[in-house]
């Protein structure tokens, strides 16, 4: 592991927090997340969460975390959709045609996107728990046109208490299937733009961010594609031994957020 990383934090500026399985798994708290979590705001360091579930609402996310003694507002919560949104607007495209839940449309319609636009430049596809076959029916005649596919996530399924379901990644192997069309783009983590535009924001560098989660292949590796420091933590998906098989290392890795810090 490299001994460079710092555990006091002293030289960053933002901190990208996965959720599940890093602060909480399901409803209960990770041991140690709310001493971290209050560590950072002491010492001026923003904290952000990240999800890539895009069918729920910053709101909801915001809420849960204070629920669980974690104080969170909206604006401390990053969807997938942001990244959407912000690649969006940075090209003037307003023109859309979203397949998604009344939550991530609001939350588009917000941004000054037409959702249901009637010549749309873009089929934006998201995690969609309201999906029905108009819209299927919708998007696909749209992509036969020769309008784009962006999609908010690569997610194959979403793990839920009962088992996995399908997500945003089962849907575009659909709209391939139906239309030999795949995503020009898929945000979400590991995609860079779902924190670029938050660096920029606080005119912050990578050397600046860190980016803790569970996830190999979506948290560790947005940190290894953005070129910031990065904290597996070994409280959910990822096990220790799943190291053994990766070409780079973490910058540091703790069995959960209690176990980053030095005091
Ligand atoms: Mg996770």
């Amino acid at each position: 592991m490299p001994p460079s990383f710092d555990r006091t934090f002293r030289n960053k500026k933002l901190v990208f927090l996965d959720l599940d399985g890093t602060v909480y798994m399901g409803d209960t708290l990770i041991p140690g997340a709310q001493d971290f979590l209050h560590y950072l705001r002491e010492h001026g360091i923003r904290a952000y969460f990240l999800s890539n579930n895009s069918s729920r609402s910053k709101r909801e996310y915001a809420a849960k975390l204070t629920g669980l003694g974690i104080p969170a507002s909206e604006d401390d919560v990053l969807l997938s959709t942001d990244g959407v949104i912000a690649w969006l607007q940075a090209r003037g495209v307003a023109d859309i045609y979203a397949v998604g839940t009344r939550s991530m449309l609001e939350m588009m319609e917000q941004a000054g996107l037409r959702v249901d636009a009637a010549d749309p430049a873009f089929v934006v596809l998201g995690f969609d728990r309201e999906l029905t076959y108009a819209k299927l029916q919708k998007a696909a005649l749209y992509l036969q046109r020769g309008v784009e596919l962006l999609a908010t996530h690569p997610d194959l399924v979403c793990p839920t208490p009962d088992g996995p379901i399908p997500d945003v990644g089962a849907m575009l192997a659909l709209f391939e299937k139906a239309t030999g069309k795949t995503a020009k783009l898929i945000f979400g983590k590991p995609n860079v733009e779902m924190v670029s535009h938050i660096l920029g924001r606080h005119g912050a560098s990578p050397a600046e961010a860190v980016m803790i989660g569970d996830r190999l292949y979506t948290d560790m590796e947005l940190a290894r594609r953005l070129g910031c420091d990065s904290i597996l933590v070994l409280s959910g998906e990822a096990k220790a031994e799943d190291l053994k098989d990766l070409s780079w290392e973490p910058s540091l890795v703790a069995e959960n957020l209690g176990a980053i810090l030095i005091r």
